[in-house]
């Protein structure tokens, strides 16, 4: 071999491995860019305090970010709580087409068979279509990410790309595992939270809303009316001749009747209405988005419902009781300029009416008329 031939396969493995480094060094900042795209993201998903903020981060990624084409998430939801925290948040959950609920883990446990690990591929039409039906075409490759919390499967992340050698069997899924595992904690600390913010705003007799929770709704929804410009209606609920039925049947009668009053309230109500005991045998609503008429007949509703209803003794006889409903409605779309309401200036309205409905015999549902501008009423 002369000393030339022996420079030039030299020179020829230098370029090699020069080769190779710069692809090394190219991929290790991929990766960087990578783990630092994860990492932005996951760090913005903890930050997060509210269950429903956390899903829409979840699953609509900024596209910039993540070249995601379809992102769903699936989560075990036996007992409809995630549903209810969602829906008490006045979320449409219909309109989340990419948000699902499994009541059965053995719907979750079937799509991770054989480990907790991410399961890459071909997306698979039999297979994968429940998870990507809502999302109009059909992606090509598919990541499906198990959201594990002690050792169970909480829920399921669906990633889906149009390219089909996005995701593939067998490629290395640290990112992917890391960001399951951040999903999966934080999914479960927002349910846990929800649940926090609600002991203590709820009445243990009756198990709807207390008082306090009424208040703090009661600023937030008005503020939220203000800004939407959409009426929002108060409904003040007194028990007529309540204490007759304590005194006619004892008082564990009278808390029967205020859970099964309760109830009558609530199958009348929407999912995002507020509904609370407001005292003993006092209840009160808000119903968002609702203008006097409607909501008028919703008051209505829960009267009929109420007289309607045989309430039973613990003898068994049955016995009827009737309430009496006073009604205010908030109307800024009616309103000019910033002018907001009072809380207790609304409240106050629904007072009177219901002091009326008393007044002019029980059993009757009265509006306060419409709640004109004034000193004492809007600041
Ligand atoms: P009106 O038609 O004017 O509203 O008459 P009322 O008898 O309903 O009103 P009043 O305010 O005089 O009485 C309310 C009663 O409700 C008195 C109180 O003992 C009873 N009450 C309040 N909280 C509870 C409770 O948690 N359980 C029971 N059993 N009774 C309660
Ligand atoms: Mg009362
Ligand atoms: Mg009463």
């Amino acid at each position: 071999m002369t000393s030339q031939s022996v420079s030039e396969d030299l020179r020829q493995e230098n370029r090699l491995l020069r080769r190779r480094l710069e692809d090394y060094l190219a991929q290790a900042h991929r990766n960087e860019a990578k783990l630092r795209r994860f990492q932005s993201h996951e760090l913005r998903l903890i930050g997060l305090n509210s269950l429903f903020e956390l899903v829409q981060e979840i699953i609509y990624p900024d596209p910039s970010v993540f070249n995601w084409d379809v992102v769903t998430l699936l989560l075990f939801d036996p007992e409809y709580e995630l549903r209810r925290i969602l829906e008490e948040e006045g979320v449409v959950v219909s309109d989340h087409a990419g948000l699902m609920f499994a009541a059965d883990s053995d719907d979750l446990d079937a799509l991770f068979p054989s480990s907790l690990f991410p399961t890459l591929g071909t997306y698979k039409p039999k297979q994968h279509a429940p998870l990507f039906a809502t999302t109009g075409r059909s992606p090509n490759s598919i990541a499906l990410l198990p959201l594990v919390r002690h050792g169970r499967v909480i829920g399921s992340l669906n990633i889906g790309s149009y390219n089909i050698e996005r995701f593939v069997k067998g490629v290395r899924t640290d990112f992917l595992e890391h960001f399951a595992a951040v999903v999966a904690i934080c999914i479960e600390n927002a349910g846990n939270l929800e649940r926090l913010k609600r002991q203590g705003l709820t009445d243990t007799l009756t198990a709807i809303n207390n008082r306090r929770f009424f208040d703090q709704r009661l600023k937030e929804e008005l503020e939220r009316s203000s800004r939407e410009a959409v009426p929002l209606t108060c409904l003040l609920l007194d028990v007529d001749f309540f204490k007759k039925v304590n005194d006619s049947y004892g008082h564990q009668t009278g808390d029967h009747v205020l859970r099964e009053v309760a109830a009558l309230i609530r199958a009348q109500l929407r999912g995002s209405d507020v509904l609370s005991r407001y005292g003993g045998e006092e209840f009160a609503a808000l119903l968002s988005r609702s203008a006097s008429q409607e909501a008028a007949d919703v008051a209505e509703r829960i009267r009929h419902s109420i007289a309607e209803h045989h309430f039973i003794n613990e003898a068994g006889e049955s016995f009827r009781v009737t309430i009496s409903i006073g009604l205010a409605t908030y109307h800024p779309e009616k309103i000019s300029g910033t002018h907001k309401l009072r809380g207790d200036v609304l409240v106050g309205h629904a007072d009177r009416a219901l002091y009326e409905a008393k007044s002019s015999g029980r059993d009757k549902v009265v509006s306060a008329g419409l709640i004109e501008p004034g000193k004492d009423v809007w600041f």
